[in-house]
């Protein structure tokens, strides 16, 4: 697992191929600041074309079904998003557990689905405003982490894990400094109790309104080894913004 901080960007429902620009200039900037590992997760739709536009970054999908294959209309597999270019999945967004009732059973499995085709794995966790309020953001964060969590030998180095508090995705609003810090740490040691001593380098990205302007001081608090990032990696300006803070960020 690489040390350096890992900025993914996730179009969710957005982009035609007159995106693929802006893909191939985040690739072409990404040249330059190697400190940082860059990935995208372009819709369905672009995994080929962008895979092709882009040479050095990685390329993603958001979702995949659990199954490989079979009389499931719509769904695409994670072999079929692996065989158009896509070395990772993102799994679990809130979006997908609210908009398509999706458990953590559900997300385990598609999870593992990932790795059984040879995929790495992005997990998002996070709690909603209610229960954040109801001070049980520790507890939900955990339950979803054991939910959702492949399990395995060795699965541990294909596996990150994305807090994305609810309340903060697409809103403008970001937990404090301190509550990221206090929440990572939560995650880390929950890591280490389901993966033992891997569990210490799985990288936990934070996600939720990081934007240019408030890059650097996220991805500084405690534990945080990258974020990922909805609106502001829609434009190859606002992303660089973020993968510079990412590597002015970084001790040479
Ligand atoms: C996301 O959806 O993963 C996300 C973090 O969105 P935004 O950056 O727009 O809040």
């Amino acid at each position: 697992m690489s040390n350096r901080p890992y900025i993914v960007g996730n179009w969710k429902m957005h982009g035609t191929r007159a995106m693929l620009a802006e893909a191939r200039a985040i690739d072409r900037a990404a040249e330059r600041l190697l400190k940082v590992e860059v990935a995208l997760a372009p819709p369905f739709t672009l995994i080929h074309a962008t895979r092709k536009e882009a040479e050095l970054i990685a390329i993603g999908a958001q979702d995949v079904h659990p199954a490989d294959g079979g009389a499931h209309t719509g769904d695409v597999s994670a072999s079929m998003v692996k065989d158009a270019g896509a070395s990772f999945t993102i799994v679990g967004h809130s979006e997908r557990r609210a908009d398509h009732k999706e458990t953590n059973a559900l997300v385990k499995e598609k999870a593992e689905a990932a790795l059984a085709a040879g995929m790495s794995v992005i997990v998002c966790v996070g709690e909603t405003e209610e229960e954040r309020d109801a001070g049980k953001a520790e507890a939900v964060v955990a339950r979803q982490l054991t939910g959702s969590l492949p399990t395995g030998d060795d699965v541990a180095e294909k596996v990150t894990v994305a807090y994305e508090p609810v309340w903060a995705i697409g809103t403008g609003r970001t937990p404090t400094v301190e509550d990221v810090g206090a929440m990572h740490r939560h995650i880390r040691e929950k890591l280490e109790s389901i993966y033992g001593e891997a569990g210490a380098s799985v990288r936990i990205l934070y996600g939720g309104s990081v934007k240019p302007e408030n890059a650097a001081e996220l991805l500084a608090a405690d534990e945080v080894g990258g974020a990922l990032v909805g609106g502001a990696s829609l434009t190859a300006e606002s992303f660089l913004g973020i993968i510079i803070a990412a590597a002015e960020g970084e001790k040479d």
